[in-house]
């Protein structure tokens, strides 16, 4: 089991992070903010997905003002992405939006007063988001290229000043684009600070390269204890942003819930279709939100042993041929076919709860 550092107790919305409280899944939208019906119609995909916090972006102050409707549509915490701006900070706030995240890097220090006082006042956090792409002038010099020392130095500069204004309720983040820099920037800081971290690979690619570079990156702080949020980042759907972020935590046993899939390569001695049978049961099983270990295998070669230790199994015994086993024991032999709606059939009867 993963020993998590603990961090101070951080409230956003009707959930709580830090502590020994789960670790969150995030995902931003990718529609205009400013278009309510098409970004709820957006978080709510998401929300079934299985996203716990959502992130919009907020360029301008339509987008601004249409927080407070959003946020009355959907049931899971709303953060404003806030560049630039103390002004739409702002807004975001009194349109009661339940977390709001800054860049240090392009954010006026002149606003940060006025937006704590309002956060203060509201009690909304704030996350201090560091981009390796947006650092501050001054602490890149004449550098080319950012290091994660200066991504703390950074973190580290602007927590004091939020904390020089009496503001404590904060959760940081320190994104490069690859796994090290990243990686060295959450391990340097989480020995400094007692805030959440909010965890991601900026800009990590797309759907397939971007997952194993996030699934690497996180995965490896979240085995060091380190993280309290995580957000794949993806130029993809931001579904599979979510659907990656559940194996991550799943498969770290930091997260329970949904369907867990054991299945084989496939080999020479296979004898059924796994590779289409694990797609057609990913789909069936969609709906589930307990844990529910389900095996997948070839041949009785490895396919009995995972078949024991799964609630549900189908295993080939011949060509086209397979057995159905549940809660470990064999409980019918059969064509492919015939096992394979057996094994739909039970997954169907698991309540959507
Ligand atoms: Fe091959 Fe059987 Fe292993 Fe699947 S379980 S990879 S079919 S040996």
């Amino acid at each position: 089991m993963i020993k998590r550092r603990k961090t101070k107790i951080v409230k956003i919305g009707n959930l709580k992070i830090g502590g020994d409280f789960p670790v969150l899944i995030q995902s931003m939208t990718n529609t205009p903010t400013s278009n309510i019906e098409k970004t709820v119609r957006q978080i709510k995909e998401l929300e079934r997905a299985g996203c716990e916090i959502i992130r919009v972006g907020v360029p301008d102050l339509k987008s601004a003002k249409a927080l407070g409707k959003i946020k009355k549509k959907i049931n899971i915490p709303l953060v404003a992405d806030i560049h630039f701006s103390a002004t739409l900070a702002c807004e975001a706030m009194v349109q009661g939006v339940d977390k709001i995240r800054i860049n240090p890097g392009n954010f006026p220090k002149a606003g940060l007063k006025e937006i704590v006082k309002l956060a203060k006042k509201r009690k909304i956090p704030i996350r201090i988001g560091i981009n390796s792409g947006s650092l501050e002038k001054d602490i890149l010099g004449k550098k080319e290229k950012v290091t994660s020392e200066m991504m703390i130095k950074s973190a580290m500069r602007n927590i004091k000043l939020m904390e020089n204004l009496g503001f404590k309720d904060l959760v940081i983040s320190l994104k490069a684009p690859d796994v090290l820099r990243t990686m060295k920037a959450y391990e340097l800081l989480s020995n400094k600070i007692i805030y959440p971290l909010h965890l991601g690979i900026t800009e990590a690619g797309g759907e397939f390269s971007g997952t194993v570079k996030s699934s690497i990156g996180i995965g490896s702080l979240l085995l060091k204890g380190i993280g309290d949020t995580i957000r794949v980042s993806l130029s993809a759907d931001p579904a599979k942003e979510v659907k990656v972020g559940w194996e991550i935590l799943k498969s770290l046993d930091l997260r329970q819930g949904g369907i867990k899939i054991v299945s084989c390569p496939t080999c020479a001695r296979t004898g059924i279709k796994v590779i289409k049978i694990v797609k057609e049961i990913e789909s069936v099983a969609s709906h589930i939100k307990k844990p529910l270990k389900v095996a997948i295998m070839g041949c009785v070669v490895n396919g009995l042993g995972e078949g024991r230790e799964a609630d549900l199994a189908m295993v080939g015994t011949g060509p086209s041929l397979a057995l159905f086993m549940k809660n470990g024991k064999i409980i019918e032999r059969g064509r492919e076919n015939d096992i394979l709606q057996k094994l739909k059939g039970e997954i169907k009867k698991i309540p959507n709860l």
